[in-house]
């Protein structure tokens, strides 16, 4: 028997008015190829590349949402490789100081209503800065190239090989995005290649279900398969699903079969399949050194404490508080909490002194009022349509009034006579002097009869 053993990396495109490393803006979805460019970008020889003071927040502020502890000196390296998109032959990068190390990422299911419990830790090694690369586009007989993307400020995030089965990489994946879009980092839309997913995955022997690695506990896994496959540039969470699923299917026959799988990074196809690209480069191949042109970051600690000023409250801890104090069930929590706006309007609509199940089931279910109204329309629309339901349940109690004090016509009625029943509709009326309308009177009238 096999167990999966699973890393992630994953860039994610910060949101900056500018580059990383020059002034030329960062606004290129869609723009015309080579309009957002300048000598820095385009690598040109001598051209000095700055840091964009903005993106090292938003990376450092992602890394405090993480659990990381905060780099107090950090610095720049180059990453030297060949590829036409990549015109300087290196990529400016972190090597061996990144911003933010050791954090974690938990996976939470309620029990009951009250307690929250960990299902699953997953453990975040690093969060590092770089540039990102140019596009390449592939034509019959030539290739293109972009350089809008060249230079845009990218952050990456790697995970220990914590994870386990497909479900939970799908599960983590999702979990950092909402972090980055719940912290404004990013906006991590993978349809503009904002979060890019990297996989590393290997199958690791377990001899009984009794010693099946506990994944909870880190110690437990010290040795690792002697083997590592990488698949790169995954960009839906589906194709992760769908490519994890296949190479524990494809690595599976390898080691059944008494051999080992090579190690290698693999690209894979729109039905989830992968295929050998190339051997896997080791960290030496990149011949990693320090960037001469920048100088090394030193953050004070009042800077720092300044960043982690900006950390808003994060989902994990408002599911607690939903759940506890408002009574709401999980899904719906869940749902609540996908949108940092959404959950700022529920809990203005709950501060409102409405019913916050109310309240949460009128976002959920017509997203338009939350588009449409300003706070305080909604609210009144909660209030009506709760007036609404109260008046229903207190017609109801009416109507139940009269037909237990009237037991022969309502015999009658049951007897197949139902033109009795506009007598009880009168005396309905009565009861509430006036104030109920006769049709929905006759219908909770028929209804409750039966
Ligand atoms: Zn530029
Ligand atoms: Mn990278």
């Amino acid at each position: 028997m096999y167990q999966p053993i699973i890393g992630l990396e994953i860039h994610i495109q910060l949101k900056t008015k500018s580059k990383m490393f020059c002034g030329c803006s960062a606004d290129i979805w869609q723009e015309e190829p080579n309009t957002h460019v300048c000598p820095v970008c385009l690598g040109l020889p001598g051209a000095l590349p700055v840091p964009n003071k903005k993106a090292i927040e938003l990376a450092q502020l992602m890394g405090l949402a993480l659990k990381c502890e905060l780099a107090k000196e950090s610095k720049f390296d180059r990453k030297n490789y060949f590829y036409p998109d990549l015109p300087k032959g290196y990529q400016i990068s972190q090597y061996d100081q990144p911003l933010a190390v050791n954090g974690e990422l938990k996976t939470r299911k309620s029990k009951g209503k009250t307690t929250t419990q960990i299902s699953k830790l997953l453990r975040i090694r690093r969060v590092h800065l770089e540039e990102d690369t140019a596009k390449s586009l592939h034509e019959a007989d030539s290739t293109l190239i972009d350089f809008n993307k060249s230079g845009m400020p990218l952050m990456e995030i790697v995970t220990e090989p914590d994870i386990r089965s497909s479900e939970e990489a799908v599960e983590f994946g999702k979990k950092i995005r909402q972090v980055a879009r719940w912290i404004n980092v990013s906006d991590a839309d993978m349809e503009k290649g904002q979060l890019r997913l990297e996989l590393n995955i290997s199958l690791k022997k377990v001899k009984t279900q009794k010693s099946k690695v506990k994944s909870q506990n880190p110690k437990a896994e010290e040795t690792l398969p002697a083997y590592k496959v990488e698949v790169k540039n995954i960009n839906s969470f589906r194709f992760l699903g769908r490519i994890i699923e296949y190479e524990i299917k494809r690595q599976t026959k390898i080691l059944e079969s008494g051999q080992t799988p090579r190690q290698e990074t693999r690209g894979w196809n729109e039905k989830g399949k992968t295929a050998a690209q190339r051997l896997k480069e080791t960290e030496s191949d990149y011949r990693y050194f320090p960037e001469p042109d920048i100088p090394p970051l030193i953050f004070s600690g009042k800077y720092v404490e300044s960043v982690r000023q900006k950390l808003p409250v994060l989902p994990d801890e408002l599911k607690d508080r939903f759940i506890s104090k408002y009574n709401l069930s999980e899904g719906v929590t869940n749902q609540l909490l996908e949108s940092r706006e959404v959950t700022d309007y529920f809990q203005s609509l709950a501060n409102f002194d409405l019913d916050p199940k109310q309240a949460a089931n009128l976002i959920l279910n017509r997203p338009e009022v939350m588009r449409r109204a300003p706070k305080q329309v909604a609210g009144e629309i909660l209030k009506s349509e709760a007036e609404v339901l109260d008046s229903e349940e207190e017609l109801k109690k009416i109507i139940q009034k009269v037909i237990d004090e009237n037991p022969s016509p309502v015999a009658e009625y049951c007897d197949g006579k139902t033109a009795v029943l506009q007598f009880l509709v009168g005396q309905v009326m009565k009861e509430t002097q006036g104030k109920a309308s006769p049709q929905p009177t006759r219908v909770l009238l028929e209804k409750l009869l039966v």
